[in-house]
């Protein structure tokens, strides 16, 4: 499995859109991978999870193709998770598919995003054309085309929402978990998750060096939950611990973050990174 991340910033963007704190003016001034936008990531070049408003650029800047995408899982509807404009231009007229391109691209989230799919399409004869919606049934194995399964885990975010976090498995049974935006893992999620060996864990640190761990997480929260995923067998020296959905708030410019995590067994994402399962 393939898994890029294209984006790796929280809600608003680092540097922040109209942010000139110190760490938005250092990141300014460094570039590189201290440039961050906000979250998608691609499988195999052909499931998508997670669509912000920078999918669009980043595809341009990483040289993607969209229209190989059969799939888009949606963990919530916050502007930096889903941009639903954009999918209306997967309609006729707009995006011209062929035998490449699967017809229907099938999207999966809550209802808040479901609402959002059929309000930004509707002008295109809404869902059920080239854009499809299915509400996920958190932890009940779905298939998808290519021989992946997902499932949808409850994640500890919005209170307005239930978002959720997945479980990606490919037709070699290698398994990839989507771990942000949530605080600290539920109980409900370690249950499902117990037992089960996991390749890749990517998992939120949007405040970084601050502790939080009921919304979001910091570099402590992401120990704790390290260690309880060790303790349940699911994670060893082989899984790949990734960090990412980074805020200005957090304080940690990348190197910063690295000298921090890399001791400790994490890598740190950055905008276009590529991890091989
Ligand atoms: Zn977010
Ligand atoms: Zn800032
Ligand atoms: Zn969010």
């Amino acid at each position: 499995m393939k898994i890029q991340i294209l984006g790796t910033a929280a809600a608003e963007g680092w540097p922040a859109l109209f942010c000139n704190c110190d760490v938005c003016q250092r990141a300014r001034a460094l570039g590189g991978k201290n440039i961050r936008t906000r979250s998608a990531t691609m499988i195999d070049d052909q499931l998508l999870i997670d669509f912000s408003a920078d999918t669009y650029g980043n595809a341009l800047r990483f040289g993607l193709d969209l229209s190989k995408v059969h799939t888009l899982l949606v963990t919530h509807d916050h502007e930096d998770h889903l941009y639903a404009e954009d999918l209306g231009t997967r309609y006729t007229w707009f995006a011209h598919l062929n035998e490449t391109s699967p017809e229907v691209l099938t999207v999966f989230g809550n209802d808040r995003v479901g609402f959002q799919v059929a309000r930004a399409t509707a002008p295109y004869g809404g869902p059920g054309g080239r854009v499809a919606f299915r509400r996920v049934v958190p932890y009940e194995p779905t298939a998808l085309p290519g021989g992946y399964t997902f499932t949808a885990m409850t994640a500890l975010h919005d209170r307005a929402q239930q978002c959720y976090l997945y479980l990606v498995q490919d037709k070699a049974g290698k398994r990839m978990v989507y771990g942000h935006d949530t605080g600290v893992f539920t109980d409900d999620v370690m249950r499902f998750l117990a037992g089960q060996r996991l390749d890749y864990v990517m998992l939120d640190c949007t405040t970084g060096s601050e502790k939080e761990g009921s919304n979001h997480m910091g570099f402590a929260d992401d120990l704790l939950v390290r260690d309880m995923l060790r303790d349940a067998g699911c994670i060893d020296d082989k899984t790949q611990m990734v960090l990412t959905h980074f805020s200005h708030n957090g304080h940690l410019l990348h190197e910063e973050l690295e000298a921090l995590a890399g001791p400790e067994g994490f890598s740190v994402a950055y905008d276009g990174a590529i991890y091989e399962i």
